[in-house]
């Protein structure tokens, strides 16, 4: 391993900065320059010889360190990149009110339900119907909207409907544990949220030092996947995110 390059504490801090995916800009904010010229300080630091003598120093370290089970932040974001939005929610397709109701007409699951909206129809003013007759229970009784959709339904024609699962979070993976950023209960339903995966794939990127190992790129209008599947191929022994297997701990 190289000896340790001597720079300020300042530099240091820019380091790290870089080497958790802040861009140079950020980074030298976060350092402590100025925000008002940190895009200057940020592209002229990072071409100076010592800071980039460490930062090569950094990532070789941290090469070793994912060839021996990858640093927490580093991991966590793998899992992000490797997880299954599927594990977390799924959409089926399911039978439509129309599918086995008697001569093809709308069918209630009981006899309470289609009462209720009998009684909500007749509460509503003429005005409000808009033309709208009173619904009829002729489809029958016995609605499950766990059905298969039904070929000769004159409705969706086999189609059915999409209905969107959420699964038991008790079975899910770390993966998709990683991905899920929590769930919350709106006035259309139940709100999931997803940690983002561009992101996480764009700081393992940076991490690795992509962005600016090609000079004369920026950041921004370098595309993160590409330069992954790159310099995963350049450097195969560090390949961490495109095994197969899983790299649990
Ligand atoms: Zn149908």
């Amino acid at each position: 391993m190289n000896s340790e390059p001597r720079i300020s504490s300042k530099h240091a801090l820019f380091v790290e900065a870089l080497l958790a995916g802040k861009s140079a800009t950020q980074a030298a904010i976060q350092a402590g320059y100025a925000p008002s010229n940190a895009a200057s300080t940020g592209s002229r630091l990072i071409r100076n010889a010592n800071i980039r003598a460490e930062l090569q120093r950094r990532r070789e370290m941290s090469a070793e360190q994912l060839k021996m089970g990858a640093t927490q932040v580093v991991s966590e974001w793998v899992k992000l990149v490797r997880a299954d939005p599927r594990e977390i929610v799924t959409v089926t397709r399911v039978c439509c009110r129309y599918c086995y109701g008697q001569s093809g007409l709308y069918q209630w699951r009981t006899p309470e339900e289609y009462e209720e909206a009998l009684a909500c129809y007749l509460r509503t003013p003429e005005k409000a119907r808009s033309g709208r007759l009173p619904p009829t229970n002729e489809g029958g009784y016995g609605y499950r909207s766990r059905r298969k959709p039904n070929e000769e339904c004159p409705n969706c024609e086999g189609e059915g409907q999409p209905e969107i699962m959420l699964r038991d979070f008790a079975q899910l993976s770390p993966n998709a544990i990683a991905l899920l950023d929590g769930v919350k209960q709106t006035r259309f339903g139940l709100e999931v949220k997803f940690r983002d995966r561009d992101a996480a794939l764009a700081n393992i990127a940076r991490h690795l030092g992509m962005f600016d190992a090609d000079s004369g790129r920026k950041d921004e209008q370098h595309d993160p996947l590409t330069a992954l599947i790159k310099s995963l191929q350049k450097r195969s022994s560090t390949a961490p995110i495109m095994t197969g297997k899983e790299n649990e701990q």
